[in-house]
C-alpha cells in the first residue's frame, strides 16, 4: 500500500517521494498512520518499535497532516504559540528528529493551476517553523526564538521544563500533540519527574487560557478546533515495567501499535 492509500495528504506523499526518496511506508508506518489518521481524537498511542524501523515519520506525518488545515486561516500567525512538542532523551536524537522535520517542512508547492488545497499547504509551510531546544547553547537565543513562536518544537526534557518555568513568552496553551520518543531511554536517564513537571506546565497553561476565554478576556481563534484535547504518542523499543508506568501516567486509552 502507498502513503496516500493510508490517508496521508497527497501533497505530503508526493513530497516524501520527490524530495526525500521515500516511496512506500515501512510496516510500523503503515500501522501507525492507519491508526493516527483515522482514529478518534480521544485516544493516545503507544508505538512499539526499534530505531531504524521508520518510527520518526510515523509520528511526524500525522502531526503535520493535522496542522495542514491551518494554512487556510488568513489570520494565522506564529503568536499562536507551540502546537506540537516532541521530547527526545538526548541532544543527538533531538537533532536527528529535527532534521527529518525540516525536510518535511520544505513542502512548498505552487502549481500554476494551484488548487485550494495546494495553496493551503504552501501557505502553511511558510508559517510552520520548527525549532530545537536542547541546551548546550545560551538560553537567550532560545528565548528569542520562542518569543517569535515555534509551532513545532523538538526538545530534550530538562531544557524544555526550564523554558516552561522561566520563559514567559513561551506559549503552549494550544499545544495539541506531545511525543515522548524513546521512552525507555527517557526512563533509563531518570527523566520521569521532569516529564511529570512538563505535563503539569502544559495542563496549567492550557487551563488558564481556556478559563480566560470563558471569562471573556482571552482571544478566541475561530475556524479551527483549538480546544481539542492534547494527544500523546509514546514510542519505545520495549514494554518494560518502567515504560508501562510512564505510559500509565501520560496516555489516555492508548492504542497499541506494533509492526
Ligand atoms: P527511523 O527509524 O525513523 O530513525 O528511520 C530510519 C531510517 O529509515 C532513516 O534514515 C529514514 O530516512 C529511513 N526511512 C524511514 N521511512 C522510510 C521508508 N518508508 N522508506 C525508506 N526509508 C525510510
Amino acid at each position: 500500500s502507498s502513503f496516500t492509500g493510508l490517508g496521508l495528504n497527497p501533497l505530503l506523499s508526493a513530497h516524501l517521494i520527490s524530495k526525500m526518496g521515500i516511496e512506500k511506508p515501512t510496516s510500523i508506518q503503515r500501522a501507525a498512520l492507519s491508526a493516527t489518521l483515522s482514529d478518534s481524537p480521544e485516544r493516545d498511542f503507544f508505538i512499539q518499535s526499534q530505531t531504524g524501523s521508520g518510527k520518526t515519520l510515523s509520528f511526524l506525518l500525522p502531526i503535520i497532516q493535522d496542522l495542514l488545515p491551518l494554512g487556510s486561516l488568513s489570520y494565522i500567525d506564529r503568536s499562536i504559540g507551540t502546537l506540537a512538542i516532541i521530547i527526545a532523551p538526548t541532544r543527538e536524537l533531538a537533532k536527528q528528529i529535527s532534521d527529518v522535520l525540516e525536510h518535511l517542512l520544505q513542502l512548498r508547492l505552487r502549481a500554476p493551476d494551484e488548487s485550494a488545497e495546494e495553496n493551503n499547504a504552501s501557505r502553511l509551510t511558510r508559517w510552520l517553523v520548527s525549532g530545537l531546544l536542547i541546551g548546550g547553547g545560551t538560553r537567550t537565543h532560545e528565548k528569542a526564538r520562542l518569543r517569535k513562536g515555534l509551532p513545532i518544537l523538538v526538545a530534550t526534557p530538562g531544557r524544555l521544563l526550564d523554558h516552561l518555568q522561566n520563559t514567559s513568552s513561551f506559549n503552549v496553551a494550544k499545544c495539541r500533540w506531545l511525543v515522548l520518543d524513546e521512552a525507555d531511554r527517557l526512563m533509563e536517564l531518570g527523566f520521569e519527574e521532569t516529564i511529570t513537571g512538563i505535563l503539569k506546565c502544559l495542563d496549567g497553561h492550557r487551563n488558564l487560557a481556556l478559563q480566560a476565554v470563558k471569562d471573556g478576556i482571552g482571544r478566541e481563534v475561530g475556524g479551527w478546533d483549538w480546544e481539542r484535547r492534547r494527544r500523546t504518542i509514546l514510542c519505545s523499543a520495549t514494554m518494560r515495567e518502567d515504560v508501562q508506568k510512564l505510559a500509565n501516567t501520560t496516555l489516555t486509552q492508548p492504542m497499541m501499535i506494533k509492526a
